[in-house]
């Protein structure tokens, strides 16, 4: 046989492994484990992935699987004495699908396959229980009806044929449950079912058991591609070629009377971590009928006084099973007359408290090494402890009732509620009388920032993950749903209007939820989180908060492993206060035009753009030096000896100007300028494709006079600290260069005027000068750069949006389509494009490093916070990645992760297998 298509388990041994995961999928591997160490599971056989895929691809099974089938059939025959399609002691299969990784519900499984109306008498001589072996069957015709022959009705809300025909035969009976049908009632449902598999198909039920298995397989197979996995697989990031495997395994049964039942549990409570046991079950019930919520489930401590050996003997198991994969794990059971059997074990999922306390725990108990610990939890996990979430029973009560109205992208993690508003001053006027907000707007600009900071929330119907309501909200800590196109907002009517028909005007109430997207039609109860409580706000001890001060020594975990420094993006003082509360061991970005608004600062800018010459210019920039100044000293003194990455002017000069005649207008008048002039000006500034324009150095260069007084601000600004006693380190940062001498002729400026300040004040400061890699020409031309640069970040925003040629304001349009797709797997402008942005990254790093081995290397991008690109940073060898100041912890992780990956279990979920 050229290719293996089948493994086998049972009997002791198996011949998968739990390191086989991606060929056999989860469900196998564990299977095949759990076999392999002596835990009890009905014997049984995993068809690969692979099998999949080729089956896929050719839209055939491979030749060679039947015979490998049978061999293997064959094979369980013989260790159990039974014989599939038998007449007299019938082998009965279940098929379940199993991917590499879990997607709860998603895909197909059969049970009880091989029955027809004489194995069905083969069974119940077996069982010696004719009322079992009729439930067996019921069970099985629907369930392959349902499945495999497609009567399960599309939408859920629908009604299952199967299910209207036990309902008129309980309601014959008079009786209310299954378990109260007799056995002549199965026998006659069996009858009906098989007719309406005949009216609605037009063929007879399947008789054959190998017909059975292989519409089974085929079924189980081609359930990969139903909507509804595929949807899963889209939000989880799941690649369509994996394939599924599929388990065919002999049968137990928890429906053979009072000594048998099913169950599903955890070894430890997932929503708090509580050491335990913690699930339930059903007495004489086979397992879909737990999911399936026919009977309510009993609590697992039940289980415990009703059948104590079963009990016990699964807990052991629980313990050994955890012990052995080093992780918390989700079971399925069965027990049948008395006789316990394990059908099932996955790492569990969990909440973001749970994960905390399972991990602090294991360590204690030595199930699991601190490293291991760390991998247990998915970064953005932590968004759930270190953001503000909504109350669970009043969001899931809104999920539920349908007030979802609208999705965007989950640009700013966390809950918040509050009042619509359609303006940035409305914003800042409504909190100011004690109203709690949300801005809503179209998409926001620099001029909206206090609005932004005085709201709870913002939600913008355009833009990307790095759209300036993105990547400001991110860095304010605001919670955030950008490019939300689910909904059209008319600011005449102060309204807005979501796809389903609602509207909501000015003064209604929405909750936006910035970790999942979802735009809510209720203020919603939101809940602090407790770690902000304790780093941030100061209302609570770390001593009262068991949940920080396990937060505090997991992180401590991570930052022992990680080799990436963890910086932030930050322009404020106390943005930059919070990020090293967070951890931040420095900043990689100050964005000087965010600086602009505050104060007075942004009527000096004006100035400086509306004058005539030099002269005007330089007149109106020494207004603004004292206050930029100011801005740094603050900056540098929230960060001490941490170094501070300062950024000249970025954006074009037309950001600073209103566009709008009325407002050009208003500003006209306030400024004393003639509105044709204010105009004018606005006019000769617009630009057909701005972010090609004038900005970045080229501003500098053509106006050197902007980078010298920023230079003199930073420099004076490190005096005034050094002079104060204070070790700083600033960093001076040119963006948007393409060519090298774009960077010498502002690197000149900068140090000139910083030789001219420590000449006259007498004090000099270490500092640096470096640029930003955002143009693919300046990461082909690294080596040249880098002679000239004490440092380089990549400024990914940019370098994706010139990479792909895309412009990252206006993606949003279509990127939608090509992410729904499959054109692109992922947004380019969230997760670092590794192929082609990520190629320019290397080649950068490669020959900056061999020009100039000194070079420090960091990425300010937002892709600089996203654990996969971070995963990316720590590979090519960066020195620290850079992100906004709630990021930092996540990142920290993720940094810690990223180091350890190769140590990573292969039972253990990876980023790719979340969910
Ligand atoms: C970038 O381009 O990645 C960057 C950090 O700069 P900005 O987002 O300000 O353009
Ligand atoms: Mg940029």
């Amino acid at each position: 046989m050229d290719s293996k298509y089948i493994f086998y388990f049972g009997d002791g041994a198996a011949e998968g492994t739990a390191k086989m995961k991606d060929l056999l999928g989860g469900k196998g591997a564990g299977l095949a484990e759990m076999t392999n160490i002596g835990i009890p599971v009905p014997p049984g056989f995993t068809i690969t992935t692979a099998c999949c895929v080729y089956y896929y691809k050719k839209g055939v099974f491979p030749p060679a699987l039947a015979e490998e089938l049978e061999l293997h059939l064959g094979r369980l025959e013989q260790s159990l004495g039974r014989r599939f399609g038998d007449l007299d002691n019938p082998l009965l299969l279940s098929v379940r699908s199993g991917a590499r990784a879990s997607m709860p519900g998603m895909m197909d499984t059969v049970l009880n396959i091989g029955l027809n109306d004489k194995t069905a008498d083969g069974l119940a001589r077996q069982m010696g229980n004719r009322r079992a072996a009729y439930d067996c069957y019921r069970r099985f015709v629907q369930m392959y009806g349902d499945v495999v022959l497609g009567l399960k009705p599309e939408k859920a809300d629908d009604v299952d044929p199967f299910e209207e025909i036990i309902e008129e035969v309980k309601r014959a009976r008079g009786v209310k449950l299954d378990v109260e049908l007799a056995e002549a009632d199965l026998n006659d449902l069996v009858a009906r079912f098989k007719r309406a598999v005949k009216e609605r198909t037009g063929a007879d039920f399947p008789k054959d058991a190998r017909d059975q298995l292989w519409g089974a397989i085929r079924s189980v197979f081609s359930s990969w591609n139903n909507a509804r996995a595929v949807a899963y697989r889209r939000l989880n990031n799941i690649p369509d070629e994996w394939g599924t495997a599929a388990n065919v395994q002999a049968m137990v049964f928890g429906n053979l009377g009072d000594d048998s039942g099913t169950g599903v549990c955890f070894t430890r409570d997932p929503a708090t971590g509580a050491k335990g046991l913690y699930g339930e079950y059903l007495i004489d019930a086979q397992g879909e009928d737990v999911v399936a919520g026919v009977r309510t489930p009993r609590p697992i401590a039940q289980l415990a006084a009703e059948k104590p050996a079963i009990y016990a003997e699964l807990d052991a198991a629980a313990r050994r099973l955890e012990a052995h994969f080093r992780d918390l794990q989700d079971l399925e059971f069965t027990f049948e007359r008395g006789r316990l059997w394990l059908l099932q074990t996955r790492s569990g999922k969990r909440t973001a408290d749970a994960a905390l306390t399972v991990a602090i725990d294991m360590v204690e108990e030595g199930v699991m090494t601190e490293k291991e610990a760390l991998l247990t939890m998915e970064p953005e996990q932590l968004n759930h402890v270190l953001r503000p979430v909504f109350e669970k029973a009043a969001y899931d009560a809104a999920v539920k009732g349908g007030k979802v109205i609208a999705k965007g992208l989950n640009a700013g993690p966390g809950a918040a509620a509050g009042k619509v508003v359609f303006s940035a001053p409305d914003a800042t006027a409504w909190a100011a009388r004690g109203e709690k907000v949300i801005l809503v707007r179209i998409e926001t600009s620099p001029e909206d920032i206090k609005g932004m900071a005085a709201a709870e929330g913002i939600l913008t119907a355009r833009g990307g993950m790095t759209s300036h309501a993105a990547l400001v909200a991110r860095q304010m800590g605001k919670v955030c749903v950008a490019g939300c196109s689910d909904i059209v907002i008319d600011y005449k009517k102060k309204e807005f209007r979501a796809r389903g028909g609602a509207v909501v005007k000015e003064g209604g109430e929405i909750s936006i939820n910035g970790t999942t997207g979802e735009v809510i039609l209720a203020a919603l109860p939101t809940v602090p989180s407790e770690v902000e409580r304790v780093l941030l706000a100061g209302t609570l001890k770390p001593e009262e908060s068991e949940l920080y001060r396990k937060f505090a020594r997991f992180m401590g975990w991570a930052d022992r492993v990680r080799r990436l420094q963890v910086w932030t993006n930050a322009d404020q003082p106390d943005q930059a206060a919070i990020a090293v509360k967070f951890g931040a061991e420095g900043i990689g970005l100050c964005r000087t035009e965010h600086m602009f608004f505050g104060g007075d600062r942004i009527t000096a800018v004006r100035k400086m753009i509306l004058a005539e010459d030099e002269a005007g210019r330089r007149a109106a920039l020494d207004e603004l030096l004292p206050m930029q100044q100011e801005d740094f000293v603050g900056l540098f003194r929230a960060m001490g000896a941490r170094p501070v990455v300062i950024r000249t002017l970025d954006p074009p000069l037309h950001e600073f100007l209103p566009q709008e005649p009325d407002k050009i207008a208003a500003l006209a008048k306030e400024m004393g300028v003639s509105a044709e002039k204010l105009a004018a000006k606005v006019y000769a500034l617009h630009e057909f494709n701005p972010m090609l324009g004038l900005r970045g150095c080229r501003l500098g260069v053509i106006y050197p006079e902007i980078t010298e007084m920023q230079a003199r601000a930073i420099i004076g600004a490190a005096v005034v600290c050094k002079k104060d006693g204070a070790d700083i380190r600033p960093e001076i940062m040119i963006p948007v260069v393409s060519h090298v001498n774009e960077l010498k002729n502002q690197v000149a400026v900068v140090r000139r005027v910083a030789a001219e300040i420590f000449g006259r004040e007498r004090v000099t400061v270490k500092y640096k000068v470096g640029t930003m890699i955002e143009l693919p020409r300046a990461a082909l031309t690294a080596d040249e750069i880098a002679r000239v640069a004490e440092f380089f970040s990549f400024g990914t925003n940019d370098l994706t949006q010139t990479t792909f040629g895309f412009s990252r304001d206006d993606a949003g349009v279509f990127l939608r389509y090509y992410l729904d797709h499959q054109v692109l797997r992922d947004d380019p402008f969230q997760t670092l494009d590794v192929a082609g942005v990520g190629a320019l990254i290397k080649i950068a790093v490669e020959k900056g490093r061999a020009a100039n081995t000194k070079l420090e290397v960091g990425i300010c991008g937002e892709h600089g916070g996203d654990p996969a690109t971070i995963e990316f940073c720590h590979y090519v060898g960066l020195n620290y990645v850079s992100c906004s100041p709630f990021r930092v912890p996540v990142a920290r992780l993720a940094a810690a992760q990223a180091a350890l990956e190769d140590r990573r279990s292969t039972f253990m979920p990876t980023r790719h297998e979340s969910s």
